[in-house]
């Protein structure tokens, strides 16, 4: 666990860092949040994640000025006070203290909680393994793009995979993959890449977009596109990215191995080519 966190302008000891009863984030999860990879104590993508931070707080009428160049020096420090070279950077910030009431009140002052965690990632080396993954419904509210604190049926479909002793919960929206609890969902048939395409029904992940620009140097077919059940069971190769889990391959789906359960060819070299590129980038 780390020492270290920082709150509101401090940095505090982990134990210590404590919000308020009347935080709106607790309340009502009136809060968004980012979660940021550290790969050999580089900040993985961090661009596009201050891009998708600015974007949730825009949405939700959150008014904190993000400025870049102070947050990235909270996230080193934090590293390097918590001695960590692989892990992530938390970030959450809450609308604020009031009354409890639906309406916020105007000018209420931001809570931002930053803290991280050491990790180690499935990386594309020896040990490099695929995954098994869930279907399961997905429950959760009519605007996904907003990266909010509001998880509870993404906890729900996920302690249901992890009950069946699977990695990943997949969720389905009238018949079709929307995105995982916690990833965004692939699949390759035919040499061809397919995703959900980003709009209000999925979460536009970072690693997602990352990875488009290595699927457009390597000159393959990606197809942003809503895709079924049926096309997910039947795919020749199914993998997930996220932040803290990069590419990983999805070998077995419910009852259905992908692949004869093995990590297929193109998810192997997409790997490859992102973890190069993260630490290249
Ligand atoms: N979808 C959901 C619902 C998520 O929570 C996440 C993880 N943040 C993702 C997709 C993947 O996003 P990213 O690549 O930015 O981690």
């Amino acid at each position: 666990m780390s020492k270290i966190a920082f709150i509101n302008n401090k940095y505090v000891k982990f134990n210590n860092a404590k919000v308020h009863i009347e935080d709106r984030g607790l309340q009502f999860a009136d809060s968004v949040y980012e979660v940021i990879a550290v790969l050999n104590k580089k900040l993985i993508d961090y661009k596009y994640h201050f891009y998708r931070l600015r974007y949730s707080l825009k949405e939700l009428n959150i008014s904190l000025k993000v400025d870049q160049n102070r947050f990235l020096k909270i996230f080193k420090k934090l590293l390097e006070k918590n001695n960590v070279t692989n892990g992530i950077i938390y970030l959450q910030i809450t609308r604020g203290i009031q009354v409890r009431e639906h309406v916020y009140e105007k000018n209420i002052k931001p809570n931002i909680i930053i803290y991280s965690r050491k990790r180690k990632f499935n990386l594309p080396d020896k040990n490099f393994y695929g995954v098994n993954a869930i279907t399961y419904n997905d429950l959760r509210w009519a605007r996904r793009d907003i990266k909010t604190v509001n998880l509870l049926p993404n906890v729900i479909a996920r302690n249901n995979a992890n009950r069946k002793k699977a990695y990943e919960a997949i969720l389905i929206k009238n018949n079709i993959i929307t995105e995982g609890t916690s990833s965004n969902i692939w699949i390759i048939k035919n040499k061809k890449l397919y995703t959900h395409p980003s709009n209000i029904n999925i979460l536009k992940g970072v690693t997602r977009t990352s990875l488009k620009l290595i699927i457009k140097k390597m000159k393959l077919t990606f197809i942003e596109k809503p895709f079924s059940l049926k096309h997910l069971m039947n795919a020749d190769e199914v993998f997930l990215t996220s932040s803290g889990s990069f590419i990983t391959p999805i070998v077995k789906i419910d009852s259905k191995l992908i692949n004869n359960g093995k990590i297929g060819e193109i998810t192997l070299n997409l790997a490859k080519m992102y973890f190069k590129s993260c630490m290249n980038g």
